[in-house]
Order: structure tokens, then sequence, then C-alpha cells
């Protein structure tokens, strides 16, 4: 393979892709490539990642564990911790188990090539790339239907045999928009089909910290596969499913993605202890108000604006400026004022589709939030 002329090619696509090294903490402000800017591109919405009394947690898994695991869950890396976060996720997402997972990532390859081998797998058009990849992985027939578009869905369902399969990302992860789940879980029952959300962002955010499934007002008879991470808003690292005890028992003999790996290092389980018991205290629901209050804010300004956003109350607003070069052009903009607002192109968004992704955390202030709205106001025209 030329490396040097694929490379030119992404260069000439303006797809060309840099890793910029940070020093110091995920908060509102960030050291970034050696400079202190306005962050507008985590998720760690809560602040979370950086919350004393998560870091303690960590610490003292330290001290208690030491830092890896040392083997798989199944040979010696099962600390007792990870059964304690199990049932905390179970309990959040109103399940009877939960099993974690490395990564989200690799949690969603190894729920599908468990649980959807040479059945047909029906994914948004949205859906994070992980999903989609799992759905390959599994040899599955991979069918892909319009954004949020349950009734060319339910023409598509009807033509294939079972076992079908319905993966869809919660909220969605470049578009900050809901997946219309109750609409999916009713499509899901009729068609005798198994039902995986993918609720990265959701957790910890909607439906009081417990995410979109229970914010959508559904249960997890109505999802049985709840996937979420611990990376977004838990602050951490990590990933898990949460649905009956049969299904997390069958995927211990069956997801490869949890067999064939070592087990997180147990502090982090301690931390996502910690992350989950403050989602779950008035401080919590504090954070959240003040997530929902900065969002609001900056929603009202980029409409003031004439940037069109998604009604839904999720921290992430995307704006859809269309190529990559725009994207980019207004990205550099706004970091040469000191704001931090990738641009994010394809493969990770459709073609045309280009855009800044700003994302919310409860830890803005209003004057930075009205900072940001006034350098957009002054860079749109490098878009
Ligand atoms: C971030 C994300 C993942 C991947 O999770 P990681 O823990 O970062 O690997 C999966 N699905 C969605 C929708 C995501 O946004």
């Amino acid at each position: 393979m030329n490396f040097q002329s694929r490379l030119e090619a992404l260069r000439a696509a303006g797809r060309k892709r840099t890793l910029t090294p940070v020093d110091g903490p995920q908060g509102a402000e960030i050291v970034f490539g050696g400079r202190r800017v306005l962050n507008l591109a985590s998720n760690n919405y809560l602040g979370l990642a950086n919350h004393p009394t998560v870091v303690e947690a960590v610490r003292w898994g330290l001290e208690e564990w030491g830092f890896g695991a040392g083997a798989a869950r199944l040979i010696c890396g099962d600390a007792r911790v990870f059964h304690q976060l199990e049932e905390r996720l179970a309990a959040l997402k109103g399940a009877e188990a939960a099993l974690l997972f490395g990564s989200g990532y690799q949690c969603n390859l190894a729920l599908l090539q468990a649980l959807a081998p040479e059945g047909t797998v029906f994914c948004d058009r949205l859906n994070h790339a992980s999903l989609i990849d799992g759905a390959r992985l599994a040899g599955a027939s991979l069918k892909v239907y319009r954004h949020a578009d349950t009734q060319g869905l339910a023409g598509m369902m009807g033509r294939y045999g079972a076992p079908l399969t319905i993966a869809t990302d919660g909220v969605f992860s470049m578009d900050g928009d809901l997946a219309p789940l109750p609409e999916l879980a009713a499509l899901a029952r009729r068609h005798h089909a198994l039902l995986l959300v993918d609720d990265a962002h959701g957790t910890g955010v909607l439906g009081g910290g417990r995410g979109s499934v229970h914010a959508a007002g559904l249960t997890a008879e109505d999802v049985p596969v709840q996937m979420g991470t611990l990376g977004k808003a838990l602050g951490g690292y990590g990933a898990f499913v949460a649905g009956s005890r049969e299904l997390v028992d069958y995927l211990i003999h069956a997801a490869r993605g949890f067999v064939f790996t070592t087990a997180l290092p147990p502090a982090a389980a301690a931390g996502a202890l910690a992350a989950l018991d403050i989602v779950a205290s008035d401080e919590g629901a504090a954070l959240r108000g003040r997530l929902r209050e900065n969002r609001a804010r900056l929603a009202a300004g980029l409409v003031a604006l004439g940037w069109p956003v998604p009604a839904a109350p999720v921290p992430i607003l995307p704006l859809v400026v269309g190529s990559a070069e725009r994207a980019v052009a207004l990205s550099r903009a706004l970091l040469e004022r000191g704001f931090l607002a990738p641009a994010v192109r394809p493969p990770t968004v459709p073609e045309g589709t280009s855009r800044l992704r700003l994302t919310v955390m409860s830890s803005h202030t209003p004057e930075q939030i009205d900072r940001v709205l006034a350098a957009l106001e002054e860079c749109r025209d490098a878009a």
C-alpha cells in the first residue's frame, strides 16, 4: 500500500487529520496544543472526568487493586468492584443485569457479533460507526434506513426473515437529536426483532441520568439490549450493556470482545461508581440543570444567528456547513480566537454535511457561552 499517495488524497479532499496534545484535565477551558482555549468539544458534560470525588475514588481503587486487572475477567481478572459496578448500572437502566466492556466501540462490535450472526441488522443511517462495523463483523446482512424514518424501516422489515435486529443510537452523537424510540420499540415487538439502543450520550444526562430509554418512557422490556459508555458523561473509560440475566450470561460465553480481552483497570470501575453516586445525587441534578441552561443559552443564540438546532435538550449542537473545507476554515477561525470547536468531516458524518460539533458542559459560564456566540457571529463568513 502506498501510504503517501493515500495521505495526499485525504489532504486534497480536506480530510487530513492531526493529533493535538492536550495538557491538563478536561475543563471548560483546556490547554490544547500549548494554548489555553475555551473547550466546546468534550463529552465530559457534567465535569465528572475531573471531579475531585471521582478522582479520589480512582486513587482509592489504585491503592486497593493496583493498576492493571492482570487478565481477562474469565481467567483471574474479575475484580469484585466490577460486580458492584454492574449491579449499579443494571439498576440505573432498570435491567436485571449488566456486563462491562473495555470501550463503547469494542462493546458494540462484541454485542452485534454475539447477538446478530447471519441475521439482518437494521441501522439508522446516522448510527455510530461501531454499530455499523459490528453488523459487518457479525456477518449479518446490514440494512441502513433513512435517519429516524420508522415508516421506511417498517416497509423494509417485512421483507426479511428472522433473526432481525434493530440497532440505533439513543442520542445521535454528531447530530444531537433523539431516536424515535417508542416507534422503534413497537416495530421491534411487531416483527419479533431484537432492539439494541446505544445510549453513549444519553447516559448520565437524559431521564434524570438514566438515559434516553427512560426519558422516552420505555423500560428494559421494551429495549432488551441497552448499551452505554463510561467515557462520556460518566467521565471515565469503559462501556456496558444492561439487559436480562440470560442476555448477560450468554454474552459471557459468546461475546468475543468480552472473552478475549483484559478486564478494565479496576480503579476505572471505582471511578465510575463514584460518578454514578454523583449522577444520582442532588449535585447531579444541579449539574444537569446547569447543563440544560447552558444548552438552552447556546441554542437560542445559534437560532438568533440563523443556525437551525435540534429541539431535543441534548448538549450536542451541530453547525452543519457542508463541505469539509468550509468546516475546517470555520473551526480554524474560531481556534485563532481561542475557541476549540473541531470540524467533523466524512467519514464521521455523511458527505456534504461537514460541521462543527459544539458540546456544552455544566461548567461553562453564561459569559463563556456568550463569548462563543460573539465569535461565531464574527467568523461565520469563514464558512
Ligand atoms: C462515543 C460513542 C461510542 C464509542 O464509545 P467509546 O467508549 O468512546 O469507545 C459508541 N457509540 C456512540 C453513539 C458514541 O457516541
